[in-house]
């Protein structure tokens, strides 16, 4: 079956006692054993749950692995990853990566005994260079957020494969609706399934994915382990946003496209990022591992004073971190979700004070171009004003 059917029917045939085509929420926390010995399939609600059983066996189906396991968000869910490893295990890292995920190996798993190292995983030299003999997987996004840059997940893959490690894929901005890694060999996906799965900025969740019965197994003892699971709640509001993810993964892809391409030409800008342009140097890797495109993009502005000005007269477009909700949301990565990258380390990938993200929501385009236009209107005549 179609993904997009596959999509829009999740847990439309699970309730099997009353027909609900809508899965209803499981507000409960412990289930009614039979007699001594027999289990429904559920004893309590940290190790299974009935809602969020569904959401975790359709994302499995969605991106080809063997089992899904949902968190209570992002985070958590590269938390309980990151607990597979233990203390003297290295990680190689995309260098551009959300900064969050840089946070918690810095901070909090370099604590443990977890390294690891940032290259740019588009290059084999690179990995090879940072080898260890204590390296245990690769951590990778493509694309990158915020710089958008692509790497050939097929080719980290087999080098991966080769030297005996995982590759862990952070699926965040394209979602299974568009690329799916573990079908290019990937180990693990990760998402955060607030950005694009849940679509609606009204939900925290992460999601892992993994390929293999060992690897199911054990991320399986991590996640009641650790306990960062979603509730039924947030399980149901995460599959319901789902159900509509193809229509809103094309409306991003061909509003923030229109909009790129607008902004190319535009007097106040220097660079786009994104990787639908063609002459964006992940392009064609793009199109080779990808069925289509993200609805974020980040661009430089030509003057770092444009910034607060532009922020300031966005009226449709929202000043808001996140990304991958149906409301645009514009942020400033420096000074927001990439705060935490030190300064040499953010100016050397290019997350500087000109670089603005900007999620396109779905929206018509026309509105979102007009906001767009009267704020880098304001913003030239704001600086220009200081001038004379
Ligand atoms: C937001 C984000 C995360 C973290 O997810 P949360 O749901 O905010 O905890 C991880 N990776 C990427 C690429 C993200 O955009």
């Amino acid at each position: 079956m179609k993904i997009e059917s596959r999509l829009a029917q999740i847990g439309s045939q699970k309730d099997t006692v009353t027909g609900a085509v809508s899965f209803p929420i499981y507000q409960s926390t412990a289930f009614r054993h039979p007699a001594l010995g027999e289990s429904t399939g559920f004893d309590y609600a940290r190790t299974k749950s009935p809602t969020r059983s569904v959401l975790e066996e359709a994302v499995a189906q969605l991106e080809s692995g063997d089992a899904a396991f949902a968190c209570s968000s992002g985070m958590a869910a590269l938390q309980t990853i990151f607990a597979y490893f233990s203390s003297g295990d290295h990680l190689i890292v995309s260098l551009d990566l959300y900064g969050g995920t840089y946070r918690l190996l810095e901070r909090v798993m370099s604590r443990f005994g977890v390294t690891a190292t940032y290259v740019d995983t588009n290059s084999l030299d690179d990995l090879q260079s940072s080898l260890l003999t204590n390296t245990k997987a690769v951590l990778i996004e493509t694309p990158t957020n915020p710089l958008m840059m692509v790497t050939d997940i097929e080719k980290v893959t087999s080098w991966a494969k080769a030297n005996g490690l995982l590759t862990i894929v952070d699926n965040t901005l394209l979602t299974p609706y568009y690329q799916r890694p573990i079908e290019l060999g990937a180990d693990i996906v990760i998402h955060s399934a607030t950005k694009y799965l849940g679509g609606h900025n009204d939900v925290l969740a992460g999601l892992i994915v993994t390929k293999g019965e060992s690897l199911s197994q054990e991320m399986a003892i991590l996640h009641n382990s650790i306990g960062a699971v979603l509730g039924p709640q947030d399980s149901f509001l995460l599959a319901r946003g789902m159900k509509t993810l193809a229509l809103r993964m094309e409306r991003h892809q061909s509003n923030a496209t229109a909009i790129a391409n607008h902004l190319v030409t535009h007097p106040a800008i220097s660079e786009v990022f994104y990787p639908a342009l063609k002459a964006h140097p992940g392009h064609d890797i793009q199109n080779k591992q990808a069925s289509g495109n993200t609805g974020i993009f980040s661009f430089k502005v030509k003057d770092a004073r444009y910034v607060a000005p532009i922020l300031r007269h966005v009226k449709l477009i929202a000043f808001a971190e996140s990304l991958g909700g149906v409301e645009s949301l514009m942020t400033y990565p420096a000074v927001q979700t990439h705060a935490d990258i030190p300064l040499e380390i953010r100016q050397a990938i290019g997350v500087d004070d000109r670089l603005l993200r900007f999620s396109v929501g779905i929206e018509h385009v026309d509105d979102l171009i007009a906001d767009l236009d009267q704020a880098l209107a304001a913003a030239i005549e704001e600086v220009q004003n200081i001038h004379s």
